[in-house]
């Protein structure tokens, strides 16, 4: 049976559509309550890594909570704990190996920006509190987090609420004039970054925050190779913390445990979320060096962001067991190596009606939709293209991630695939195939109206 508002008690994220009940997860199949299959294209929302129904990760779940389940943060640590920092320290670029666990993508950010801020306030140089993001961007939707996301449609109503953050483009090559080929523009080869950090002032700039890869900001252009070795100089130079927030692109989303490591760069702060925990419980972390948390131990001594759920031994049992699964089943690696058998498949998509671009690393993938190929003109909002698209694929039995309206005049529209891990190359071609029919039908729809 599908749910719907009102005949339900459920306040749903959309009000006007059905939902489909799911009752199972195998693998890369989600099954609904009346035995349609779906294939999860997208992972939910690029969460679902390891896949669905892993008994030992729901296990290692219920394990913990039988012995215990919480303990406060601020009185006790426990084993789960103790070992998800150790394994994400082990996992992490440089000298990124103190974590701070949370449970939702947003706290991450909102924390991670909380102690860039300390740490300038405590290192006595308290002017240092603007930070600067990239457009397009997204990095969650608490109010912090929001003011740093470049969404005009997700702030709209709490716009008086928000606070201001610097801007700097996005490398976004399709939309670009240098198209990502050297010489790049400001905004591709990173200086777009120094110029606002000059504008601002550098002394009053706290952090630079960006995706490494995009996610649904830029439907995940992937930055030119000496992008982020220009961007941690510039940042070096001016005495600017660079957070990386790879809460959508970490734990193997590109192929590697971190985007950014194929840049051979270590940001000052790194959060994560989403895949840490393989969608068995909410869990984020903010991964910082022990250069900034020692100015707190020495100064104040606490990081003042405490949250009840904060270091959960449930949230963390789920981390570990979902990254000791990552690693002893070689599914980074594997999803490298799927990654490039999806994105040389994905390549057919190219000859069909509206698909303007097909990008991304590993297994996570974008899909952009224009109406005119030539020009790159996007379809009007008023088409909601991605979103009927987003339909149409779910009634083929494709799960994508829709997402519209990235580009700054509110235009623009993407369909994401971010598959588990474990998919194989019959459900890559099963996928593509789902794809390009659903696109083909969301077409003929279009000119019908
Ligand atoms: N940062 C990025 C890059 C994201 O893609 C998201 C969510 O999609 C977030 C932050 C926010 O995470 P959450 O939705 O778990 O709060």
């Amino acid at each position: 049976m599908t749910n719907r508002y009102p005949s339900s008690h459920v306040f749903y994220r959309k009000l006007t559509r059905e939902y489909p009940r799911i009752v199972r997860g195998d693998g890369c199949y989600l099954y609904d309550d009346r035995g349609r299959r779906y294939l999860d294209g997208a992972g939910g929302a690029y969460v679902v890594n390891v896949g669905h129904g892993v008994g030992e990760i729901a296990e290692a779940l219920a394990c913990q909570a039988r012995r215990v389940a919480y303990v406060s943060g601020s009185a006790f640590t426990h084993d789960a704990v103790e070992e998800l920092a150790a394994e994400i320290a082990q996992l992490s670029p440089g000298d990124l190996d103190t974590v701070y666990p949370l449970a939702s993508g947003s706290e991450a950010v909102e924390a991670a920006l909380k102690l860039a801020r300390q740490y300038w306030v405590e290192s006595n140089r308290p002017a240092k509190h603007t930070v600067i993001a990239l457009a397009p961007s997204y990095h969650g939707n608490t109010l912090l987090a929001l003011s740093a996301s470049s969404r005009e449609q997700y702030q709209t109503f709490y716009r008086e609420w928000l606070v201001r953050v610097a801007r700097a483009p996005a490398p976004y090559p399709y939309h670009c004039e240098c198209g990502g080929t050297p010489p790049h523009c400001p905004a591709c080869s990173g200086d777009a970054i120094e110029a606002a950090i000059l504008r601002e002032g550098p002394d009053t700039v706290a952090a630079v925050i960006a995706e490494p890869v995009g996610g649904s900001s830029t439907g995940a252009s992937v930055p030119a190779p000496g992008y982020w070795r220009r961007v941690r100089e510039i940042c070096n130079r001016h005495d600017v913390l660079l957070i990386a927030d790879e809460i959508l692109t970490g734990a193997g989303r590109t192929g590697t445990w971190s985007a950014l490591e194929p840049y051979g760069i270590v940001p000052d702060i790194m959060v994560l979320g989403k895949g840490i925990s393989g969608g068995y419980a909410p869990l984020s972390a903010v991964v910082a060096p022990r250069r900034l948390v020692d100015v707190l131990a020495r100064g104040s001594g606490a990081f003042l962001h405490a949250q009840t759920f904060s270091h959960h031994a449930t949230l963390c049992a789920a981390g570990v067991a979902t990254i000791r699964y990552l690693r002893r089943h070689r599914l980074i690696e594997r999803a490298a190596e799927m990654g490039r058998v999806l994105h040389h498949r994905l390549q057919e998509l190219r000859s069909l009606p509206w698909v303007g671009d097909v990008r991304g690393r590993g297994l996570l993938a974008g899909i952009e939709f224009v109406e005119n190929k030539t020009t790159r003109r996007p379809f009007p909002p008023s088409a909601r293209f991605a979103e009927s698209f987003a339909a149409v694929a779910l009634d083929h039995g494709l799960v994508v991630w829709a997402n519209a309206g990235q580009l700054t005049d509110g235009t623009g529209d993407l369909a994401m695939l971010a598959p588990p891990f474990v998919i194989d190359e019959g459900q890559v071609d099963e996928m593509v195939t789902l794809f390009g029919r659903a696109v083909e039908h969301t077409a003929a729809q279009v000119a019908a109206r």
